[in-house]
């Protein structure tokens, strides 16, 4: 059989048609041997690295709270035909139900991509055992990468806190924002200072987070002159106003200086944004306001992409949590931007979502596979060591 072994082949001496062995002395031989064998190993490494692909040095990952493909038509008809989402060139299908439910909540949703195992519905950075398990921001974190989060709601709502926290449910807003102390995160921005400044059991975690060396800007412009360091830029006593009410650019913006202050580190970055309030949309029902925040985190898609362009090594992953609202759209008009929206319900819905990639790596994001296995694809691309269960 060794003839068929192509191994055998490559380190047998050469033969003529005949089969016989050419007439080599011994020492041509070894020497022709050696050489056949480092060819072969230099193929195998070559292989090897090949076969893994580029690997991103960054990691970007973009949660569209609620947003199904109605809801991304929504913001592409609403724009007159145009979105940033559509550089995207790899797409995928993630699969959203939790451990306890077909209909997933953001909680159970965002664990799911922070820790890499389906939970229960409410349950923050936890197992459906109960059990604590690390986020790809923490893991990130330990292996020395810089971290950090952007979003438009509170930072203890269940989304962010997913990555960061570890409780039972997600109403435990002051119980989640003391865990941000427990953290290393380098910038965390969005609302919630009431659940870190007037608490019940009366601690200042701003203050404690000042003393950790934080600094502590207040407002979107104070966060823009800050030059380094870590940042927690908590800018609303809760939520941040709906992009209707006058939230102006804040997530872009505060995206595109976040990205700033994290690439100053040269061991790469993982940072989680998220378009909080397309859900609360689809909640609603109300089509003009998943339109207007789907717009946002579009414009906010496009600021991340063209960074990610410029610097070559950051992978960008775009998806939902869940979609919300039943939403369709059954007539509009592209020349107008405008469309007119239905709902079959005000909850989630548990049809799959689509999921966006770009950068080195982007192709692991391909196919129709679980939501959890999300994590298990970004800590692949940055190397990280995931600790057994
Ligand atoms: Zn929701």
């Amino acid at each position: 059989m060794s003839f068929s072994n192509p191994l055998n082949k490559l380190l047998s001496p050469p033969q003529d048609h005949n089969g016989l062995v050419c007439s080599v002395s011994g020492r041509k031989r070894t020497r022709w041997i050696k050489a056949t064998a480092w060819l072969l190993l230099g193929q195998l490494w070559c292989g090897t690295v090949m076969a893994a692909g580029p690997r991103p040095k960054n990691i970007i990952f973009l949660i569209g709270d609620g947003m199904g493909v109605a809801q991304i038509w929504a913001g592409y008809t609403a724009n007159k035909g145009m979105l940033n989402l559509e550089r995207c060139k790899h797409i995928g299908f993630s699969k959203t139900y939790s451990a306890d439910d077909y209909i997933t909540d953001s909680a159970a949703g965002a664990t799911a991509f922070s820790i890499g195992q389906k939970t229960n519905n409410h349950v923050i950075g936890q197992d459906a055992t109960g059990k604590s398990q690390p986020t790809i921001l923490e893991l990130a974190d330990k292996q020395g990468l810089a971290t950090g989060m952007v979003v438009t709601c509170s930072v203890t709502h269940a989304t962010p806190a997913s990555f960061i926290a570890h409780q039972p449910h997600r109403k435990m807003d002051e119980a989640i924002a003391a865990d941000f102390l427990a953290t290393d995160i380098d910038v965390l921005v969005g609302g919630g200072r009431q659940y870190f400044a007037q608490r019940e059991d009366k601690r200042n975690l701003l203050t404690e987070l000042a003393g950790n060396k934080y600094q502590i800007p207040t407002t979107l412009e104070q966060f823009e002159a800050i030059k380094d360091g870590k940042v927690v830029a908590l800018v609303a006593d809760k939520h941040l106003a709906k992009m209707s009410e006058g939230r102006g650019d804040f997530e872009p913006r505060a995206v595109r200086k976040t990205m700033d202050l994290l690439s100053k580190n040269k061991k790469g970055f993982f940072l989680m944004v998220e378009g909080s309030q397309i859900d609360w949309g689809g909640h609603e029902n109300d089509a003009d306001y998943i339109a207007k925040e789907m717009q946002d985190f579009d414009k906010t898609i496009g600021v991340v992409l063209d960074w990610a362009k410029a610097d070559g090594n950051t992978l960008v992953v775009i998806t939902a949590d869940h979609e919300t609202g039943g939403f369709s759209i059954p007539s509009g008009d592209l020349q107008q931007g405008t469309f007119v929206g239905k709902f079959t319900t005000k909850d989630h819905t548990g049809v799959m979502v689509p999921v966006f990639a770009y950068g080195p790596g982007a192709e692991a994001f391909m196919g129709i596979y679980e939501n959890n296995t999300i994590f298990g694809k970004f800590a692949e691309a940055l190397s990280i060591k995931v600790p057994t269960k």
